[in-house]
């Protein structure tokens, strides 16, 4: 449907079919929060969600970029590319410009955008326009870039021209997931592995519950906590928390605050790694105990959750679900829970009673097949 979608969307702007429709999906992350920075390992998989971009090539070294969804079309050239420009369009133009920065020849060309990815739910909606950019950038221009280089490609787009300081977790996601599988990212080596996440072959499913609180202090908080993270690092004389062989030891010699902060991110890596031996085994109660334990870290150690994510896990858990946890940077955003399929209506139905006796707004839920990465559609 999307793809009809930007299909006609393509033929009402420029009047023609596109030569292709490319997709780059959202992201969630399974477990390893607040790791990325930390050079640990982060295991997001790609959602059903996605940006679809239909596209062709022009002749006239020009870029036509529409949103469908913000119904906005602008017009660049070459020298229009300039890092730091604000507005949605700079995530398509930022990869042009990562493109061309890294040496590729990239042809001007019209692109014509659509997603259903919710925008700032901490689902990745910028990595999935970027990586669906790029992809169709990548196969209209003949390029040969490996896989794991486009990701970084799309990072370059949001770090250096849109100027987000994220890390590469969103995009490698979006360009490198495969179906059923999530993917561990070693974010220090960069190194990857497809992981089996086949739940529903297992009777389960992934529960999100979108809480839609979305807290403006996020940005101070996160800076906070990297704060913290390099603090510990200069006290305990390593070079990132990745480092931190033995944790008693290292707690023993950082003041109250840092220890905590320290104990999360340790304990949270480990959980990564855990959650990668559960799933080669295909014991998914076990996954879901490190689930929970990650969020109980998240809530006690990390203190990145609030009142609706807690709500959020806690009811997940007490009707039945084998393990939940806040995902994202924090202070809301969404909830992840591995929940039998038969126990899915019942969870959904707890948790939007919970919220509402909270006086909270209604959720949002959805399931999480984990999903292919950025690929070409048609
Ligand atoms: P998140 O990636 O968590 O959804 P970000 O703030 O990183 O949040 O990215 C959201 C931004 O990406 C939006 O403000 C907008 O500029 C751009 N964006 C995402 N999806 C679309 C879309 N369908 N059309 C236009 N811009 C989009
Ligand atoms: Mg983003």
């Amino acid at each position: 449907m999307l793809t009809q979608q930007a299909i006609d969307a393509f033929a009402g702007l420029t009047g023609a079919a596109p030569e292709g429709v490319w997709a780059g999906p959202g992201r969630i992350n399974l477990i390893g929060e607040h790791t990325d920075y930390n050079d640990g390992y982060v295991l997001p998989f790609a959602l059903p969600q996605a940006a679809c971009v239909a596209a062709s090539r022009r002749t006239d070294g020009r870029w036509r970029l529409r949103s469908v969804d913000l119904d906005e079309t602008v017009e660049l050239g070459a020298d229009d590319l300039v890092p730091g420009t604000p507005g949605w369009h700079s995530y398509l133009a930022g990869v042009v410009w990562a493109l061309r920065q890294a040496g590729h020849r990239v042809d001007g060309a019209d692109l014509v955008l659509t997603s259903d990815v919710p925008l700032g739910a901490g689902l990745s909606s910028s990595a999935a326009i970027e990586c669906a950019t790029l992809t169709a950038l990548v196969d209209l221009n003949d390029l040969q870039i490996a896989p794991i280089d486009r990701a970084k490609l799309a990072r370059v787009a949001e770090n250096a021209y849109v100027g987000a300081p994220t890390g590469l977790l969103d995009q490698a996601a979006s360009t490198l997931c495969k179906a059923d599988h999530a993917l561990f990212l070693d974010c220090r080596t960069l190194e990857t592995e497809q992981v089996p996440l086949a739940v529903t072959d297992a009777g389960l499913e992934i529960l999100v519950v979108d809480t839609r609180t979305r807290h403006s202090h996020v940005d101070g908080e996160y800076a906070a906590r990297r704060a913290s993270c390099e603090n510990a690092c200069q006290l305990l004389g390593v070079p990132a928390l990745r480092d931190v062989t033995d944790l008693d030891s290292a707690l023993a010699r950082l003041p109250e605050l840092e220890a905590r902060r320290v104990r999360h991110v340790v304990t949270e890596n480990q959980r990564v790694l855990d959650s990668m031996t559960a799933l080669a085994a295909g014991d998914y109660p076990e996954l879901g105990r490190l689930m929970t334990a990650s969020h109980a870290s998240m809530r006690d150690d990390y203190e990145i959750t609030e009142t609706s994510v807690d709500l959020a896990v806690e009811t997940a858990l007490d009707s039945g679900a084998l393990g939940a946890r806040m995902t994202g940077g924090g202070f809301g955003g969404c909830v992840l829970a591995l929940v039998r399929a038969d126990r899915v209506d019942g969870i959904v139905t707890a948790v939007r009673e919970a919220f509402a006796s909270a006086g909270l707004g209604e959720p949002v839920t959805f399931l999480a097949r984990p999903s292919a990465g950025a690929r070409r559609l048609v």
